[in-house]
Order: C-alpha cells, then structure tokens, then sequence
C-alpha cells in the first residue's frame, strides 16, 4: 500500500523538471501564469511573487496563512490567495518540496479541482530525493469545533478521511465521502472533484469583489432543486471537501497518518485543525508518554 510504504520508509519528492501553467483566479478573474520549480530536499513548498520585485518567498506552512474566507491566503500584502488545490494536488501526489513562482495575488483556478495541477507534475515527472519524509501520527484524538462543525482526528496506520457535507438543497441532503487516501486513489477519485456553491450565493459574492473568475466549467453549482449543471461524481461536494482538506493538511509540511472525521467543516476549521495537530505533536515529542498497561 502506497500510503504505509510512504509512512515508514518513504522519502521525499520534489518535480523533475520546472513546469508552468496559466489560468485566471476564481475570485480575482485575473489572468495569471505560474512557474512550479524542483525544491531542495526539506525546503517543503513555498510560493513566490514574481511579479513584485524583492517579495520574500512564503512557506507553505499554518502560521504563515493570512486569510481563510473563501479559500486559503498566505502570506499578507505580497501573499498568494487560492492555494489550497495546488496543495491538495502536491500532497495527493506525495510531492514534498516545490518553488511556486506566481506573477498575480491569486492562483488559476483552472477547472476548479486539482486534476490540472496533477497533470502538470505528471508531465514534469517526479524525482525521489535523500531525505526521508516524517509523517506526523497521533498517540491520542484531536478535535476542533466551531459552531455544529466539527474535525476528529484519531490514531489510525493509514491516512483515511470520511467527510460529512451537509449540503444546502434538500435535494441533496447530507453526503458523506470516505477514502482511505494513497497516490491512486486521490488521483481517480479525490483530484477531479470540482469547486461547488450556492447558485444564490454567487450574486452576493460577486457584489462583494470574489468569485469573478467563477463559471459553469470550474465551478459546480447547486440551487434548491440539486445541481444546476453535470456532477463529474455523484458525489461531487463531498469529494471537494476531502480535496480542500487535504491540502489544508499540506500546511503541516510533513504527510499525516490518522483517520480523520470531518462534518460541515471549511478552510478556517480545517485550518484550525491543523494548528491543533501541530501543537499535539509538540506536547507528544518534548513528553513522550508510555502506556502503562
Ligand atoms: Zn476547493
């Protein structure tokens, strides 16, 4: 299993060969080109503006994120908005290191999943490097709530996330998305699930400045009587939620071994999460604790 083989001795990867892509942002509907370059072994995944001469280089990391509302924003003034799918699409595909050059605030949305980004590093080919990765697993459950949201956490040997989306038709109802997540299976059923929202809700977006760059081709829209165009899965929004989560968990900068439960959560919640992973891991390496049975 790709996943356990990774988790014990696996090392890290970064892209064979420098790789661009172009497209214009979901919420800016600015035209922007990216340049994704091989990294060092350790140096994780950091983003660059290129188009802001002498901008500092911002790591990909949970205590550089400036903004959740509507995606994830590292950085501040010189930061990158909408990284969560190249995240999602580097994680799935166990790509450790990677230099994102980008000449804009935001990154393209594409086709609205990760698929495109997935093709990209394929095309570029991958190189195993020295370094070995260091999963982070839990010797205890971790939780976040906010509201009647909510992320568990529990010890587990494979990274397996079950999602429960509580979607807004009554159509739809709730769905719930489980996947036991390894380099194949997030390629074929996790990469390709698109971007969804309210059909009403994009009216009241748009006033605001955001979702400028969204259409039917990278964006699934769901009104009161189900989708409002043609669902790539049935279950299309669930398997979105794993793939934003996934990528929000990159912010770790090591992979995860746990199972994790996830109802009605976002990027702020996700975000949260991770911030409470990487403080449990903390507390688990300065005292380590022995079971005593
Ligand atoms: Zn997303």
């Amino acid at each position: 299993m790709t996943a356990s083989v990774r988790g014990e001795r696996g090392r890290q990867h970064t892209l064979r060969r420098p790789v661009t892509l172009s497209g214009v942002g979901l919420h800016s509907g600015q035209p922007v080109i990216i340049e994704c370059r091989p990294g060092a072994p350790g140096s994780g995944i950091t983003f660059v503006r290129t188009d802001l001469p002498g901008a500092t280089p911002i790591a990909a990391r949970a205590e550089t994120v400036g903004d959740v509302m509507r995606g994830v924003t590292l950085g501040g003034r010189d930061g990158v908005r909408t990284v969560e799918h190249l995240l999602a699409a580097a994680a799935g595909l166990e790509i450790d290191n990677l230099r994102v050059g980008v000449n804009g605030p935001e990154l393209p949305a594409l086709d609205g999943s990760a698929a495109p980004y997935c093709d990209a590093f394929e095309r570029a080919g991958l190189d195993e490097q020295p370094t070995r990765v260091d999963p982070v697993s839990l010797h205890e459950p971790v939780w976040v709530e906010r509201g009647t949201s909510w992320i568990l956490g529990i010890p587990a040997s494979q990274f397996r996330i079950t999602y429960v989306v509580p979607l807004p038709s009554d159509a739809l109802g709730i769905q719930v998305a489980d996947v036991e997540v390894d380099r194949t299976r997030f390629r074929k059923e996790i990469a390709p699930a698109r971007t969804w929202g309210r059909i009403d809700d994009l009216q009241t977006m748009r006033a605001q400045g955001l979702a400028l760059g969204a259409s039917e081709e990278n964006a699934l829209g769901i009104g009161p009587h189900g989708y409002t165009g043609t669902p790539r899965f049935p279950d299309e929004p669930a398997r979105h939620k794993i793939l934003d989560l996934i990528g929000d968990l990159a912010l770790l900068g090591r992979p995860l071994q746990a199972h994790l439960i996830a109802f009605g959560a976002g990027h702020a919640l996700h975000i949260e999460f991770v911030r409470a992973l990487e403080a449990s891991s903390q507390s688990t390496r300065s005292a380590p604790s022995f079971p005593s049975a």
